[in-house]
């Protein structure tokens, strides 16, 4: 393994000599727009393009090559990073979603941040509760660019130093937002935790390996420096649960032809009142599923998700081994396998991985802040094993067509799967189903049709 190891780390080191030209290769086709690489940087030398979501020089490279050394999709150690931080855990639901100290279904109860966010509020609550009680000092989050907009879906990192700032960041927006090239603010203060989704985690516990494995840190001292700074004084690193983005919502505005300030609902972002009346009519958990818009003037439109991921799929997301779940995290906090009956949406699920950060929520359950219920298990389980075993490993994006054309195919194969319509898979068993899904079309498939390609891929090892 030493051995192996050294030789990637030096094949790497090697790449990494033509300085920003090497971080080029990656972000070809393997950037997930994590914007590490611009804290990176000693020259401050790397922007973020907010437009193409990926790194651009903006100054002098003096070819040290340490962006491309600490970005997450040069080389990846996998199998160290969960060693030192976390260890593969026993039985299938560790193994699935991380080695767990506590996994359970939440919400918000202060009505204000229930109000906002996607769904239950959990991810405000806790950050808001840990600003609140001076268990963090500042957290970098990500708001809308927008305030005015109620569910703007333009993603810009910000950092909050006092509770009512955290509001900001409730509900999801659905482009990725460069959270880290913000990393080298936070280092500044004292203690503190950033909120992103897992590719944001992966990078975050690469850069902190570096600074802190021997035989990292020796191969690479000057990156390891750097990593230390960085990454000595965040001491929690929560992610929302993910299963891709999207590289613009103004083109999926375009194309659906709605202005972002007439929403008051886009797939998961949805008022609780909203919902309520949608309940009263006599719909039910299905429709918060739906891949649906509701504008104020009362129109409700089902749209093809398939054409949104043709229009706005980032090619990065292909390459991220993280099955909607961090497992690196301290809490990973998502909402597949939330609902634990069918007139009910609203409430979050949550892994938490790190001791003090399930002391600081079940103070939070203690004090009336977080509603806490178990998770749903076992329903549909047979018929999801059964559904798992015909789900083959599909390119269903054609990426070798992508190549050629830098335009996504239809994924036909997905036109069936449009969501749960009957009730009959709920819960864990629901999750369980999506990371298949994610897995074997979004990840095995492509990574077989890549690896063929002859494209720059990163290195897990
Ligand atoms: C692109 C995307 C895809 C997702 N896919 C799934 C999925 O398939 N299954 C699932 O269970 N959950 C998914 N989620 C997570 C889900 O939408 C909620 O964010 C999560 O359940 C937390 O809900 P909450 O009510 O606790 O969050 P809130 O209290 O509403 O807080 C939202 C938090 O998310 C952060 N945030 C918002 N947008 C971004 C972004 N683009 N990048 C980084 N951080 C961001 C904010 O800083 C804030 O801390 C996805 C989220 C995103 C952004
Ligand atoms: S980190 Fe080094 S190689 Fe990368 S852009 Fe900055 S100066 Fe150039
Ligand atoms: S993956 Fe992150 S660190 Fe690497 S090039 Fe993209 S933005 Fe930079
Ligand atoms: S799918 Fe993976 S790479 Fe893409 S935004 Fe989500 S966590 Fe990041």
């Amino acid at each position: 393994m030493k051995l192996q190891e050294e030789q990637i780390i030096d094949q790497h080191i090697r790449l990494a000599k033509s300085g920003f030209a090497a971080l080029k290769k990656v972000t070809g086709f393997s950037c997930c727009g994590c914007g590490l690489c611009v804290s990176i940087c000693p020259l401050k030398s790397i922007a973020f393009d907010d437009v193409k979501k990926q790194p651009a020089l903006s100054g002098k490279c003096n070819q040290c090559g340490l962006c491309y050394l600490g970005c997450p999709r040069s080389f990846l150690p996998l199998s160290k990073i969960d060693a030192q931080y976390f260890g593969t855990g026993a039985g299938e639901e560790q193994q699935r979603l991380g080695k767990f100290i506590d996994f359970f279904v939440s919400r918000s109860l202060t009505p204000g941040i229930y109000q906002e966010g996607t769904p239950g509020g959990t991810t405000t609550a806790i950050v808001h509760f840990m600003l609140e009680n001076g268990a963090v000092d500042a957290a970098l989050l990500t708001r809308g660019k927008h305030p005015e907009v109620r569910y703007c879906m333009h993603p810009l990192p910000y950092i909050a130093t006092a509770p009512d700032e955290v509001l900001a960041s409730a509900h999801s927006k659905f482009e990725l937002s460069p959270v880290l090239s913000l990393l080298e603010e936070l280092s500044g203060y004292e203690r503190s935790l950033f909120v992103g989704t897992p590719c944001h985690i992966i990078a975050f516990r690469k850069l902190q390996l570096i600074g802190s494995d021997t035989f990292l840190r020796d191969k690479m001292p000057e990156l390891a420096q750097i990593a230390e700074k960085l990454t000595a004084r965040i001491t929690f690193a929560i992610s929302i649960n993910c299963f891709l983005n999207h590289t613009s919502m103004d083109k999926a505005y375009a194309w659906l032809g709605i202005d972002e300030k007439d929403l008051l609902r886009f797939n998961e972002n949805v008022s609780k009142d909203l919902y309520e009346k949608a309940f009263a009519a006599g719909k039910d958990w299905r429709w918060f599923f739906r891949n649906n818009y509701v504008s104020k003037d009362g129109t409700e439109r089902d749209y093809d998700v398939n054409q949104l991921g043709v229009l706005v799929l980032p090619s990065g997301c292909l390459l991220c081994n993280n099955l909607i779940v961090s497992t690196q995290a301290d809490a990973s906090i998502g909402f597949y396998g939330a609902e634990t009956g069918v007139k009910e949406v609203g409430w979050n699920t949550i892994t938490i991985m790190n001791n003090d950060l399930k002391k600081i929520v079940d103070e939070m359950v203690a004090a009336g802040k977080l509603a806490r219920k178990p998770v749903l298990r076992g329903f549909g389980r047979t018929l999801r094993i059964c559904l798992e075993k015909l789900i083959p490993a599909l390119d269903v994006m054609r990426v070798k067509e992508y190549l050629k054309t830098g335009s996504w195919a239809y994924p036909k194969p997905l036109k069936l799967a449009k969501g749960p319509r009957k009730t009959y898979i709920l819960g864990l068993e629901l999750l369980f189903l999506g990371q298949t899904i994610r897995k074997k079309f979004f990840y095995d498939g492509p990574l077989k049709a890549l690896k063929k390609s002859g494209v720059f891929l990163p290195t897990v090892y």
